[in-house]
């Protein structure tokens, strides 16, 4: 193993990759970069100059001019990181209902997706990573330390998604019956850009708290000659 490894976790929407993974680089002392934040970022950019999601030309120049950046918290809101459109705080309007029912569609579209990769490789660099998406140990990072693709059954992600609504919103979260299928659907838009590298461990998470996972991503890393802090 390289003296900076790169972590890759992979897997659907709702299965706790964040979590995982924040969790993880922090334990670690590794550089934590959500993939997803960037997808999420271009379509906030898209929807609010009125672009279609389909309109695959307009997407990608806008992918290329845009100036996206994630830096470590900058307000104590509970997020993860905050992310900069050309130099605006865009971090909230990330889990917007509109983002979230439009980022898979703008997602879906190759030449999308290659111009965003090509920014989030460079993210990465030579530095410690835990790097978390859909295609990050297939596709991103081929050549990561560690790959882990998690699986949580249907039912367990439907009713964490929507105990994190409820805490938001309250009474104007939506019903789980909802959560659930919106959750079917973006997996099947997503589905094409969601692999499961040949050479990754897959870790169902259905019954785990999400340190019993990082406790044994660990576990991985020192049996791969890592020396893992304590
Ligand atoms: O992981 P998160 O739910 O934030 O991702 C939002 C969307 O971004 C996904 O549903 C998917 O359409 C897209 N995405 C992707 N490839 C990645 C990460 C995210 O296509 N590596």
């Amino acid at each position: 193993m390289r003296a900076h490894p790169q972590i890759a976790i992979d897997g659907r929407a709702g299965v706790g990759k964040s979590t995982i993974g924040e969790g993880l680089a922090r334990r670690l002392g590794f550089l934590y970069v959500d993939t997803g934040a960037f997808y999420r970022a271009l379509t906030h950019a898209a929807l609010a100059r009125a672009l279609s999601p389909d309109d695959a030309p307009a997407l990608i120049a806008l992918a290329r001019a845009l100036d996206i950046r994630i830096i470590p918290p900058t307000v104590d809101d509970g997020r993860q990181y905050t992310v900069l459109l050309d130099s605006r705080d865009i971090t909230r309007a990330l889990r917007t209902p509109a983002v979230e029912a439009a980022v898979s569609r703008v997602s879906r579209h190759d030449p999308v997706r290659t111009a965003l990769i090509e920014r989030i490789r460079q993210l990465a660099g030579a530095q410690s990573v835990v790097m978390v998406g859909r295609d990050i140990g297939a596709i991103v990072l081929p050549g990561a330390d560690l790959k882990v693709f998690l699986k949580t059954s249907i039912a367990a992600r439907a009713q964490r998604r929507h105990a994190d609504l409820v805490a938001a919103y309250g009474d104007r979260a939506p019903a789980l019956a909802t959560v659930h299928d919106e959750i079917e659907r973006r997996d099947a838009i997503d589905a094409p850009h969601t692999f499961i590298a040949p050479d990754a461990v897959t870790i169902d998470n259905t019954d785990l708290e999400a340190a019993d996972v990082i406790a044994q991503i660990i576990r991985l890393l020192r049996e791969r000659g890592w020396e893992a802090p304590q």
